[in-house]
């Protein structure tokens, strides 16, 4: 499915969010739930160094969903995000019974960079959404987007010249 206007848009603000977390010590990644309607109805980012190290914002937005909004709104609603769906947090959302998802860049590509700049492995396996939970609809990378979140990771672990300094 083509992205319109609004998905970029909203996207643009994962990415600003994803920063906001860089700049607090956390890895930078961000998300905000949208309602059917097109109104924000709730945005987070990466906490795991400021507050615990599940605070991913997927499930942060999974929990706040499932807390706020009533079944349809929850099925309606899009979850805009910097990068893909870990598999905790893409099972999550499954759980909570949230809409489409829309990312910035792929979790393949994540990993894919950690592998180019030596960055051990992650403890879970990098799982497309869809291997996870094969019913949610899901759109992304958007190339331009994926290239500001790979240097805002950079950034994070201090990649210097394509290596850890
Ligand atoms: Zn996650």
């Amino acid at each position: 499915m083509a992205l319109n206007e609004q998905d970029v848009r909203h996207l643009r603000r994962c990415v600003a969010l994803a920063e906001e977390a860089l700049d607090g010590g956390d890895m930078a990644f961000g998300s905000v739930l949208v309602s059917a309607e097109g109104a924000v109805l709730a945005e987070d980012h990466n906490r795991i160094n400021s507050h615990e190290p599940t605070w991913h914002p997927e499930v942060a937005l999974a929990h706040w969903a499932a807390e706020h909004l009533n079944e349809t709104e929850r099925a309606r609603s899009t979850l805009y995000t910097s990068g893909e769906h870990c598999p905790m947090c893409a099972a999550a959302h499954a759980w909570a019974g949230l809409g489409r998802i829309v990312y910035a860049s792929s979790a393949e590509q994540f990993s894919g960079w950690c592998a180019e700049w030596g960055l051990p492995a992650s403890p879970v396996n990098p799982l497309a959404i869809n291997e996870v939970a094969p019913e949610i609809e899901v759109a992304g990378p958007v190339p331009e987007l994926a290239e500001q979140i790979r240097e805002l990771h950079k950034r994070y672990f201090g990649i210097k010249d394509g290596h850890k300094s």
